[in-house]
């Protein structure tokens, strides 16, 4: 059974959390005097709400979870560092992770000197849940699983995650960065019956937000209880969480640009599939395809130099001979595929 008291490090356990000034006094107020700021009105001179009340009550409206179950981060960069941080002991505990997948896990277990395993996709890039629970130690606190897959665009069964979180005594992270452009549906509406299920989402990719930096995390309260004690207090700014605010005012939008980014990937799917010289094209779940040919360096370095830059993926695992191309708007992917035509014309 999952138990957060066996997982969470002993330090994080007992720390006592910083009370800002706006933790201590959250009513209204006519004065304020309580936080050092200036007085003089300048649209930012005032801190941000730590407890992104507004922002996330609109995101609980969205997403059909409750506000005690929302995390907001600087990006999910900063999710999955604090869920390292709260979790893993440095120099002692492990994370697990696919690959070929998102390199920020490494990158943050490394940063916080928590070893990392590995286990392999098949060539398909499908997942054996029987292969990945094999991999699991004793110290094995997490396991990061992206789905919609980054790069490969493949997507995890709801049932191999309920399977994974039943057997496995740490936390189960779900990274659906790109969740908006599959066919299948969150793993949000598991949240309730798997205390050990985490999902992360982001206003980077289908609200169009990358440059605000903020994702989401959802989990039990226990787990998300421990992100807030552990997180910068003011870690998303009051400009950011307005903007953020707007961009989610218009789901029509959003929805009408999921539908745009899922139509073009599939004319885009079928434009690569007609080339002979593209030996594989992978089927694709999120706001990006994948694709197989010979000599992918020199190919990119072509686009590249015509300015059109997409991702070399080809020294990845399992990914040889591979390119990344974002699904852009019609014009773009038009001067991608008239570039590719060249390419091979000449
Ligand atoms: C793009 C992406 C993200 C988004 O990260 P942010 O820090 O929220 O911008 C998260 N996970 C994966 C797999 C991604 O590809």
């Amino acid at each position: 059974m999952f138990n957060l008291d066996n997982i969470i490090r002993r330090n994080i356990k007992v720390l006592a959390g910083y009370s800002s000034a706006r933790d201590e006094f959250e009513g209204m107020a006519e004065v304020y005097l309580d936080a050092n700021e200036s007085p003089f009105e300048s649209k930012v001179n005032r801190y941000p709400d730590p407890n992104q009340k507004l922002l996330k009550s609109r995101i609980s409206q969205i997403k059909g979870v409750s506000e005690e179950n929302i995390i907001l981060g600087n990006g999910s960069d900063e999710i999955i560092d604090l869920l390292i941080r709260a979790f893993c002991n440095p120099g002692k505990d492990a994370i697990l992770t696919l690959t070929p997948s998102y390199g920020m896990y490494r990158v943050t277990s490394e940063i916080n000197d928590v070893t990392l395993q590995e286990c392999m996709l098949d060539e398909l890039f499908g997942l054996d849940v029987l292969k990945l629970l094999s991999h699991v130690q004793q110290h094995t606190k997490l396991i990061f699983l992206c789905s919609p897959n980054n790069p490969t665009g493949s997507i995890i069964p709801l049932q191999d995650i309920m399977s994974l979180c039943r057997e496995f005594k740490g936390i189960v992270v779900v990274d659906e960065a790109y969740i908006d452009f599959a066919e299948s549906g969150s793993c949000v509406t598991l949240l309730s019956t798997l205390p050990n299920l985490f999902v992360m989402q982001t206003f980077s990719k289908s609200w169009a937000g990358a440059g605000l930096r903020i994702g989401m995390g959802f989990g039990s309260k226990p787990i998300i209880d421990v992100l807030k004690k552990i997180k910068p207090p003011y870690n998303i700014s009051s400009v950011n969480q307005n903007r953020a605010l707007s961009l989610l005012t218009d789901t029509a939008v959003l929805n009408q640009r999921i539908d745009y980014i899922k139509i073009e990937r599939e004319k885009l799917y079928q434009s690569l599939r007609s080339f002979p010289q593209v030996l594989q094209v992978f089927p694709s779940q999120a706001n990006f395809l994948l694709f197989k040919v010979n000599k992918a360096r020199k190919l990119y370095e072509y686009l590249a130099q015509r300015g059109v830059v997409i991702r070399d993926r080809s020294t990845q695992p399992l990914c040889e001979g591979c390119l990344r191309v974002t699904i852009g708007t019609y014009t773009q992917n038009q001067q991608f595929i008239n570039l590719l035509n060249q390419y091979y014309d000449a």
